[in-house]
């Protein structure tokens, strides 16, 4: 039995983005938080070798930004100190979307526009400073220790990568499994007779290629988050190009189904100029490259029904990508985990650690928070007829509204501001569906049906009325 909240000590396997908000947010309800990752791991921002997702271009949607914020107040402060962009994300919004360019105005929702190792170091530094989180990089974790009776998870054990292989326990009143989509929770369970959680998987077969670029000041898109999406299924490629610090450009271009950007320079940008809008290509085309072109290929969107187990061991919870790993297209993975963090704040201020049920729980508000993101993301992947997996029900028709509400956010900022707030997660995907919203969307299209050609590129802001 737990005597006093000083003397309990929670180990958070993986210190990237998930494993570091999970301890931020232990922190507040153990003595002690220790974080255990494989890396070695530097006090500067760094891609490392077990997130090599982290060079590729990352969008923190307005949700997961006031969450961080939340827990680290003088991040956006410290994100333009370094250089990074914290702007109004509708006006500074360069997107085309299903044949157009969606309205750019105002609405007062921040973005940050950073590269993903920046942003990861600033929120590790910020954690590292509380007096009772310790980070042990550049060691493993092997396995789980449990009691005798495999009730209850007591401990991980570890291996120190320098050392001579020397596999020893570290003891913990609970172990957070924070190691993403690798994680080998699934075996552990099983070994130690547990049933291992069913899982959903959705093949989309993207594939990412990235390179960063120096960024000039004065181009007039300088300051402004650049994307263009597919009209789906008849186009299958995307591009995204974000202003990062550094005056530097990242860009990533790639696509569904294997429709993949090649990694050789001609290749690379005879891609960027096949997009449907110009603005990456004659952007890049005379811009002076600061990296390598860098593939990453995400085969499926990958969910663990962990809220559907009857039995889990006591001691023991799961979080982030571990528990679900969306097509990246979407921007929602960091979101989730901050979403999932907050859940497990928020249940552990309500809840007596050393009582059985901890994890049953989490898992269902995990849930909760993973099933939105989910469902657009898997939603927008079923456009592409290649997609496979489970489908969800009446998909195909909702995927003809809103696509007809894609369209409409190029003419009518307020359908704009509508689904702005529905993709940021800061609105149900029904605040589109009502009969107000349904006949904006259907005006809206049938005046941009009038006027065909009808562009937005670079026109002057508005304010969405209220
Ligand atoms: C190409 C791409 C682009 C993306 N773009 C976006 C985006 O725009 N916006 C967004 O929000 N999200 C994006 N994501 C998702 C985002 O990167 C993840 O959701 C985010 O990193 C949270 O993941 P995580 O911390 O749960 O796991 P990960 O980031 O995968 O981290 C797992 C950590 O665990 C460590 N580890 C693994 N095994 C062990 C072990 N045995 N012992 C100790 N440590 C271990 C690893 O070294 C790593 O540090 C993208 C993903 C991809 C693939």
């Amino acid at each position: 039995m737990l005597t006093s909240k000083s003397d309990t000590h929670v180990v958070v396997m993986g210190a990237s983005m998930g494993g570091l908000l999970a301890a931020r947010v232990l922190s507040n309800h153990f003595g002690q938080v220790t974080l255990v990752e494989r890396d070695p791991v530097h006090d500067q921002p760094e891609s490392r070798k077990g997130q090599p997702q982290t060079r590729h271009l990352h969008g923190l949607l307005a949700s997961g930004l006031d969450i961080l914020t939340r827990y680290y107040p003088d991040l956006p402060e410290a994100l333009t100190a370094r250089g990074a962009l914290v702007t109004d994300m509708t006006e500074h919004m360069q997107w085309y979307a299903f044949g157009g360019y969606r309205k750019r105005f105002s609405m007062g929702v921040r973005a940050a526009l950073m590269s993903r190792p920046l942003l990861e170091y600033l929120i590790r530094q910020r954690t590292l400073a509380l007096p009772n989180i310790t980070l042990l990089d550049n060691t493993a974790v092997k396995g789980l220790a449990i009691t005798t009776d495999r009730q209850r998870v007591t401990g991980v054990q570890v291996e120190r990568r320098n050392d001579d292989a020397d596999v020893h326990t570290l003891a913990a009143d609970l172990v957070v499994d924070a190691t993403g989509r690798g994680s080998r929770t699934p075996q552990w369970l099983a070994e130690m007779g547990y049933v291992a959680p069913d899982e959903s998987e959705v093949k989309v077969n993207v594939g990412y290629a990235s390179r960063v670029y120096r960024r000039n000041p004065a181009d007039p898109l300088a300051n402004d988050w650049i994307l263009v999406t597919p009209d789906a299924p008849r186009e299958t490629r995307f591009g995204g190009m974000f202003p990062i610090e550094g005056n530097r450009w990242i860009v990533s271009l790639g696509g569904w189904m294997g429709d993949h950007a090649p990694i050789d320079e001609p290749g690379f940008l005879e891609y960027a100029r096949s997009l449907p809008a110009p603005d990456i290509y004659e952007t890049i085309r005379d811009a002076e490259p600061l990296s390598d072109i860098i593939p990453h290929k995400f085969v499926s969107s990958l969910r663990r029904h962990y809220e559907k187990l009857a039995r889990f061991p006591e001691g023991l919870l799961v979080m982030g990508d571990a528990i679900s790993s969306f097509n990246p297209t979407y921007g929602q993975g960091m979101t989730s985990a901050a979403m999932q963090a907050i859940e497990l704040d928020q249940l552990l201020a309500e809840s007596d650690i050393s009582q059985p049920g901890l994890a049953a729980a989490f898992f269902k508000r995990a849930a909760r928070v993973v099933d939105i993101p989910w469902q657009l993301a898997v939603g927008e992947d079923f456009r592409f007829p290649g997609t496979t997996g489970p489908k969800p029900a009446g998909i195909d028709l909702i995927n003809r509204y809103v696509a007809a509400v894609h369209r409409a956010t190029q003419d009518d900022i307020v359908v704009g501001a509508a689904f702005i707030n529905v993709m940021n997660l800061t609105a149900a995907p029904t605040s589109l569906m009502t009969p107000g919203m349904m006949l904006r969307v259907w005006r809206a299209n049938r005046r941009l049906n009038q006027q065909p050609s009808k562009q937005n590129r670079l026109t002057s802001s508005s304010t969405v009325p209220a």
